[in-house]
């Protein structure tokens, strides 16, 4: 039992932290600069710890900017307010995140640019062979190691860990919460303290607020659990912050 809970555990929050930090906070909205050979080891570590349901940046960035530029209107692409439930929100998405990809849906102009990309690898990480490969190891695990039949019942959440944490986000982070900004024409909330297990992401008031900010959590009390890391990173020299953004360093 253990080992299965370590295993979850670890493919949540890191699938999450590396969702959150480089498809989130540096493919779609440049929060913190890297280099070229840091950038490639990140784009591997996100396709190694999200695993069977990758998500690829280009249409990741491009959806979420097109979130944030239409946020809760019927132009943005996944506003709980335009859909009965999370599971048609969800299938909604997958569907325009497959037409981004497949260049079937043309997105404008003024989303494009700054978005890591990688075509050779993508060629490989996109065959249907791998996310099988990921699959197999995860049932595997789970025949070795879960005591009892019950807990395949948590398979599904790691062939879907991107997509489900992705969705947790989109539902929760504009329907239930605090809206500390007013006024930002969008139903944006700040899920506290629920947020922690989502690594910050859930403070969606204060990052439409503020979307460039490297740490969303913007009072004493609440606590971005990226930030940290993040922070540590730019000391290291990892990353880098932009230099209008001094001020939260
Ligand atoms: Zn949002
Ligand atoms: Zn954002």
């Amino acid at each position: 039992m253990t080992a299965i809970l370590i295993f979850f555990f670890a493919h949540w929050f890191l699938s999450l932290f590396f969702h959150s930090f480089f498809l989130h906070r540096y493919g779609s909205h440049q929060m913190f600069t890297m280099s070229r050979g840091w950038e490639k080891f990140f784009f591997v570590m996100t396709f190694i710890t999200q695993g069977s349901a990758f998500l690829e940046p280009r249409p990741y960035a491009l959806m979420h900017r097109m979130h944030h530029a239409y946020s809760d209107t019927e132009r943005d692409p996944h506003s709980p307010g335009n859909f009965k439930n999370v599971v048609t929100m969800m299938l909604q998405t997958a569907r325009t995140y497959r037409g981004i990809t497949a260049n079937k849906i043309v997105v404008d102009d003024q989303f494009q640019g700054n978005i890591p990309e990688w075509d050779s690898f993508m060629n490989i990480a996109r065959k249907r062979i791998v996310g099988i490969v990921f699959g197999v190891i995860y049932i595997a695990y789970y025949y070795i190691f879960a005591p009892s039949p019950w807990f395949y019942l948590l398979l599904p959440i790691h062939f879907l860990m991107g997509p489900i944490q992705g969705a947790i986000v989109n539902w929760c982070g504009h329907k239930y919460g605090y809206v500390r900004y007013k006024n930002l024409g969008d139903n944006s909330r700040n899920t506290f303290p629920v947020d922690i297990l989502l690594l910050g992401e859930l403070y969606q008031n204060n990052h439409h607020k503020d979307p460039l900010n490297p740490n969303l959590a913007h009072r004493w009390y609440e606590f971005d659990p990226s930030y940290p890391v993040i922070w540590l990173m730019n000391k290291l020299g990892i990353i880098h912050f932009q230099p209008e953004l001094a001020r939260v360093t």
